[in-house]
C-alpha cells in the first residue's frame, strides 16, 4: 500500500495528487445522458473496480422516454447507485480523488441530474471535477477494454448513430444518421407494435423466430444510405404501415428490418474504413449488443482483413465506467476547470472536442 507518511506532501489534496501519479487515484464516474443513471469507480491505470447502473424502463405499450420522467427517475435512484458503486469498489468517498460526469450530448433534464450530483460530491469532498463527452467515452472504453488502438467506431445507440474515427487532433464524424438514432428507431417501432421499451432486444428475439431466416427471403424495405450518412425516418413510417396492414408477421418484419438497417450501418462503416485506411472496427452503443449486427461486422472485417472489436455488454450500453475512464485520461492530460464553471452541453458534437490525451 502507498503510505501517506512517505508522501512528499502533507496536504490532503496534494496527497491525492501523488496517488494519481502512482495510478492509485480513484475516479468516480457519473453517467446520466439518457435512460441510464450510472456510477462507477475506475483507478488511474484503467482498472474498473465497479460499474453500477439503473435504467428507466416501461413494461408494455406506448410509454417511451419522457425527459422529465427520466430525470425524476434518476433523482430517485442516484444516491443508491453511487453507494452501490463505492461499496462494490470497496471504497469510501474520501478515497475518491476525481469526479467525472457526462456533460454532453443528451437529454437536458437528465444531464442536469448528473451535473448537480457530481458538483455536490466534488464541492463537499474538495476534489476536482471534470465533464466529458459521452460519445468519445464509448470509444475510449472500447480501446481500454478490447485493446483496439486506432479504430473506426460504429456507435449505434438510442439517440446516436455515428461512425467516428481519429484524425488530426479530433474524433471526426465520418457518417451519421440524418434523422433519428438507430436505437430510437427500433424502440419507436417496437412501441408501435406494443412491445414496450427498450424495443431492440425484443425485436432481436422476434427476428430469430422468423421463418424467412431459414428460407432466405426478406420483406423489401427502404434502404437509405446517402453518401456516408443513413436515414431511418422513412423506413420507420413504412414499417409502421406494414405492421398496421396486418399482412405481415411481426417476426418477419423484425427480421427484414434488422437485415436492412444493419446492412446500412455496416456499409457506411466499411466506407469510413476504406477512406481512412484504418484496419480496426470497434462497436459501441446498446444496439451493438445485437448478435446479428456483430455477425455482420465480423464478416465485413474478415473480408477486408481488418480486426473487429466488440466490448463486453456492460461497456457497450450506457455506463459510468467509460465516463470515469475518459475523466482519468483528460485529467492526466492536464484538463482542469473550476467546479462551478462546469455545465452541461446537450448538443455538443464529437468533433467539437479537442483530443489532448492521445
Ligand atoms: P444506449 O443508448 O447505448 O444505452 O442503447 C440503448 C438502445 O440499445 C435502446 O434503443 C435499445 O433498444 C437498444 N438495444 C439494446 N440491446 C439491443 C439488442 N440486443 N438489439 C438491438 N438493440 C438493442
Ligand atoms: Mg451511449
Amino acid at each position: 500500500m502507498f503510505d501517506p507518511g512517505f508522501c512528499c506532501c502533507s496536504q490532503p489534496n496534494l496527497y491525492k495528487y501523488c496517488l494519481f501519479f502512482f495510478h492509485k487515484m480513484l475516479c468516480l464516474g457519473i453517467e446520466s445522458t439518457a435512460h441510464t443513471f450510472g456510477a462507477a469507480v475506475v483507478d488511474g491505470s484503467g482498472k474498473v473496480l465497479s460499474n453500477e447502473k439503473v435504467m428507466f424502463m416501461t413494461e408494455k405499450g406506448e410509454g417511451g422516454m419522457i425527459p422529465n420522467e427520466v430525470a425524476k427517475h434518476h433523482r430517485q435512484h442516484r444516491d443508491g447507485v453511487i453507494k452501490k458503486a463505492l461499496d462494490a469498489a470497496k471504497a469510501k468517498m474520501k478515497d475518491i480523488s476525481l469526479v467525472s460526469f457526462s456533460r454532453s450530448p443528451g437529454l437536458a433534464p437528465s444531464l442536469v441530474v448528473g451535473l448537480e450530483t457530481a458538483k455536490e460530491i466534488a464541492s463537499k469532498n474538495k476534489i476536482p471535477l471534470i465533464g466529458v463527452n459521452h460519445c468519445i467515452a464509448h470509444l475510449e472504453i472500447g480501446n481500454l477494454t478490447t485493446k483496439s488502438k486506432d479504430p473506426v467506431l460504429l456507435y449505434a445507440s438510442g439517440v446516436n448513430t455515428q461512425v467516428i474515427a481519429y484524425e488530426a487532433g479530433k474524433y471526426r464524424i465520418f457518417g451519421e444518421t440524418l434523422d433519428i438514432g438507430i436505437g430510437n428507431f427500433l424502440d419507436s417501432f417496437a412501441r408501435h407494435a406494443g412491445l414496450g421499451f427498450p424495443g431492440g432486444p425484443k425485436l432481436e428475439k422476434l427476428a430469430e423466430k422468423s421463418g424467412m431466416k431459414k428460407k432466405g427471403g426478406i420483406i423489401e424495405l427502404p434502404y437509405v444510405v446517402k453518401g456516408m450518412d443513413v436515414s431511418f425516418g422513412g423506413l420507420l413510417t413504412n414499417l409502421k404501415q406494414k405492421f398496421d396492414s396486418k399482412r405481415y408477421k411481426i417476426e418477419d418484419l423484425a427480421f427484414s428490418m434488422q437485415e436492412t438497417v444493419f446492412a446500412m450501418l455496416i456499409e457506411v462503416s466499411e466506407r469510413a474504413m476504406a477512406h481512412t485506411g484504418k484496419k480496426e472496427l470497434l462497436l459501441g452503443g446498446g444496439v451493438a449488443c445485437n448478435s446479428r449486427l456483430q455477425e455482420m461486422a465480423r464478416i465485413m472485417c474478415r473480408e477486408r482483413k481488418a480486426k473487429c472489436f466488440v466490448p463486453e455488454r456492460q461497456f457497450l450500453i450506457d455506463n459510468a465506467a467509460m465516463i470515469a475512464w475518459l475523466g482519468v485520461l483528460e485529467h492526466k492530460a492536464g484538463i482542469r476547470k473550476d467546479i462551478n464553471k462546469w455545465d452541461i452541453d446537450p448538443y455538443e458534437r464529437t468533433d467539437d472536442v479537442e483530443v489532448k490525451w492521445r
